[in-house]
């Protein structure tokens, strides 16, 4: 099938509330455009140097997404132009972000990355930690970031009963701070394996690459 045909049978299958943030990573820029010409504006890259060529040659009226691990030293080459930062997994990255949001004269959007999988290998942070967070004086005094929801990734395992615990906990977790004072707009959660179920479980943004675009070759 191709890019055409994948974008057009996903989104029959998304509810209106559910944002498609199509996973480019990897993939050159005429497969980007392809998505493009039919509509899709929303595009995710997990490197900062793909991200940045990417932004450079493509429309400017894309919206990108930074899905990847981001390092404070990075920060600065996306802050111009990024539209949603997803993995942010820690307060020392966020003080980057927003000291580079104030160099640029922006708020730069934000979703705090939590640690939901079984796995030893995921970033983020736990449930208690972003909650640590999230009542800081020091994240309070950020001004030039907005948290504007969550970012999660089940363990990469076949136990759907599992993935879907994983899921509900984050969903949960989200309920809970939103009643205590922090509007909770975005869950992004569910990849190209696991996205149905994670709509049923609450996720406002899926992230799917391949799925739309085939397989990741990597050189
Ligand atoms: C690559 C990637 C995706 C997309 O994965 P697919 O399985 O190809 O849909 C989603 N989220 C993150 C964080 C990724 O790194």
């Amino acid at each position: 099938m191709s890019i055409k045909d994948n974008l057009k049978k996903l989104k029959s299958e998304l509810p209106p509330h559910v944002t498609l943030v199509a996973v480019s990573k990897t993939k050159p820029h005429e497969a980007v455009m392809e998505a493009y010409e039919c509509g899709q504006r929303d595009f995710g890259e997990n490197y900062v140097q793909e991200l940045t060529e990417k932004y450079d040659a493509l429309p400017k009226d894309i919206r990108w997404h930074f899905i990847g691990h981001l390092q404070s030293n990075k920060v600065k080459f996306i802050a111009p132009f990024v539209y949603l930062i997803h993995g942010v997994d820690s307060l020392k990255l966020l003080q980057e972000i927003n000291k580079q949001g104030e160099k640029n004269k922006r708020i730069i959007p934000c979703l705090l990355q939590l640690y939901i999988a079984r796995e030893e290998t995921k970033f983020g942070l736990s449930f208690e930690e972003c909650e640590a967070l999230l009542h800081s004086d020091l994240f309070k005094n950020l001004t030039s970031i907005q948290i504007k929801g969550f970012m999660a990734m089940a363990s990469n395992t076949d136990n759907q009963t599992q993935v879907e615990r994983e899921f509900l906990s984050l969903k949960t977790f989200a309920n809970k701070i939103s009643s205590e004072n922090f509007p909770i707009e975005i869950l992004s959660f569910g990849m190209s394996g696991d996205y149905s179920l994670a709509i049923r479980c609450g996720s406002t943004l899926v992230r799917i690459g391949s799925s739309i675009f085939g397989e990741r070759r990597y050189t």
